[in-house]
């Protein structure tokens, strides 16, 4: 039998969902199409700004508000301001999502307290 026998794996368990933001987020008017992302990553590769900085990364933004990861959201608070609202996220997305009003509705919660 290959592999190392002793090593201890400990478990990983994401606890902190808040399935919440992703409501909060819906009733921005920006906000409410982020259902319908299907996490095709067009905005993200069109977005200048994720161009020169890997952490502004608007699918992922999309992604962890969806799913409620509120550590997540909580270490965007510096980068999601970055947008600069140049709309070329909106203009690729396949859904109809509006990446930078999801963007917008993220940080209008974050200055709430939230996330
Ligand atoms: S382009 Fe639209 S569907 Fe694709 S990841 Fe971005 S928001 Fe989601
Ligand atoms: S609107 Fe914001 S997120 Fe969208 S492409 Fe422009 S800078 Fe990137």
């Amino acid at each position: 039998m290959s592999g190392r026998w002793g090593l201890i794996v400990l478990p990983r368990t994401i606890g902190d969902f808040d399935h919440s933001l992703l409501e909060m987020v819906k009733e921005h008017p920006k906000g409410n199409n982020i259902g319908k992302c299907w996490q095709c990553g067009n905005c993200t590769a069109a977005c200048p700004v994720a161009e020169k900085n890997p952490a502004f990364n608007p699918r992922y933004f999309i992604y962890a508000a969806k799913m409620g990861y509120e550590q997540e959201v909580k270490k965007m608070k510096d980068s999601i301001y970055l947008c600069t609202s140049c709309g070329r996220c909106t203009e690729v997305c396949p859904k109809g999502v509006d990446p930078s009003g999801v963007m917008e509705a993220i940080g209008t919660m974050i200055r709430k307290g939230r996330g």
